[in-house]
């Protein structure tokens, strides 16, 4: 048995689902793609993104000394749960799949490392291996279409025939010949679903995606105010969005993923209770997603988009709720904004009453800071959007 055919037999023994092999040159097409992209501003709001980092990313040999061979591996995270039924005064949110579970980098790392071990012991020689999952510098995609681990959709996700894409990717670096596997030669076709599912246009061109107007990218990575001409359209996602991995028929004859730690085990894991969430300080935060990739938007985060979803589903059961943010001085001013912009979506008579109190309330402060007119123009309009709106 050759050491690639070892290697991959040791992958699928610890539960991934895709394992192929690529050899270590640049990754210059990626590297094109990437610089591109920042330049022409989808990758803006994540400062973390530069285009030194992005040729560290392409360039395997910056990032293990004599590299020859990437090992990509995948492991499907569908889990199957579905929404409970909607019941009038408990509306819910919904996070994406990959976070109803434990944090998947802690998982992943786990299981590539146990990868990494046992191959290392298969080696007769010394091999020096890295390995890579998800936050570490690499363009792990471009790896896996090189590796034909998938090709790339048109949803920027990496598509596995049978396997689909609701994948968790996964890559190690080593300073070893493997024999590499070829690119799957396939594409997405004719299909456009993902582009027309897409809620807020943020899929601008196949295979394109324009991180500021990203549901994903807002409710996970942005710290600040969610832009006021997005908000409506972000339904009930309150962590990530599937929207465009849910269409995508590739995904229709996909596994559903075996690891147990990945799974929702109660409906508020997948679909948490909303008015519940708007209750929480931080410290119950950090309780109840101990563990969890949803610790990655903070509390302050997590309530944010939790009034975005309420002003969405328009339940009035959440009037009360939202107020109790509102008239609460204590909490953070972007909070209450957001809660504001809910309100006025509600409207209603008690909503706008609130609207108005807060109002005067704004006008009594003589001088406000940046986060405080941030806070006094949101309340003007929501006000104004609340008095045109019919109480559903
Ligand atoms: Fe659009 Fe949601 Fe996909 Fe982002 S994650 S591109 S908002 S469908
Ligand atoms: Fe490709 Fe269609 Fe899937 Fe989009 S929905 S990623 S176009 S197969």
């Amino acid at each position: 048995m050759t050491l690639s055919s070892r290697l991959k037999e040791i992958a699928h023994g610890h539960g991934f689902d895709v394992v192929r092999i690529a050899d270590a040159a640049p990754l210059v097409d990626a590297a094109r793609t990437m610089h591109s992209r920042l330049a022409s501003g989808h990758l803006d709001g994540m400062p973390w993104v530069t285009h030194e980092r992005i040729d560290l990313a392409t360039t395997p040999q910056r990032l293990l000394l004599g590299a020859k061979s990437f090992i990509s591996l995948g492991i499907s995270y569908l889990g199957v749960r579905e929404p409970p039924p909607s019941v009038p005064g408990t509306p819910r949110g919904r996070i994406a799949r990959y976070a109803w579970g434990s944090d998947y980098h802690d998982v992943l790392k786990d299981l590539t490392i146990q990868v990494r071990d046992d191959l290392i012991r298969a080696c007769a020689q010394p091999v020096r291996a890295r390995i890579f999952v998800d936050s570490s510098p690499l363009a792990e995609r471009a790896v896996a279409e090189r590796a034909g681990t998938g090709w790339f959709g048109k949803n920027t996700m990496i598509l596995t025939p049978g396997v689909g894409s609701f994948t968790l990717l996964t890559t190690i670096l080593v300073d070893v010949e493997l024999e590499p596997d070829a690119p799957l030669g396939k594409s997405c076709g004719s299909c456009t679903r993902c582009i027309s599912a897409c809620p807020t246009g943020a899929l601008v061109a196949p295979g394109v995606l324009d991180a500021p107007t990203c549901i994903s990218f807002h409710t996970i990575e942005n710290r600040g105010s969610i832009p006021l001409e997005l908000r409506h359209l972000f339904g009930d996602w309150i962590f990530g969005c599937d929207d465009c991995q849910e269409v995508c028929p590739v995904n229709r004859r996909a596994i559903e993923g075996r690891l147990a730690s990945l799974r929702a085990y109660q409906d508020d894991d997948a679909f948490p209770a909303l008015h519940q969430l708007l209750a929480m300080d931080d410290q119950q935060f950090r309780a109840r997603y101990r563990g969890s990739a949803v610790t990655r938007t903070k509390h302050r985060g997590l309530v944010r988009n939790a009034c975005v979803a309420l002003g969405n589903v328009r339940d009035p059961s959440s009037v009360g709720p939202l107020l109790s943010l509102l008239h609460n001085p204590s909490t953070d001013a972007i909070i209450r904004s957001h809660a504001a912009w809910a309100l006025g979506r509600i409207g209603g008579r008690e909503a706008r009453n609130g609207l108005e109190s807060a109002s005067k309330a704004v006008e009594e402060v003589s001088c406000l800071d940046e986060a405080g007119a941030g806070y006094a123009s949101e309340v003007e309009a929501a006000l104004a959007m609340a008095s045109t709106q019919r109480l559903c």
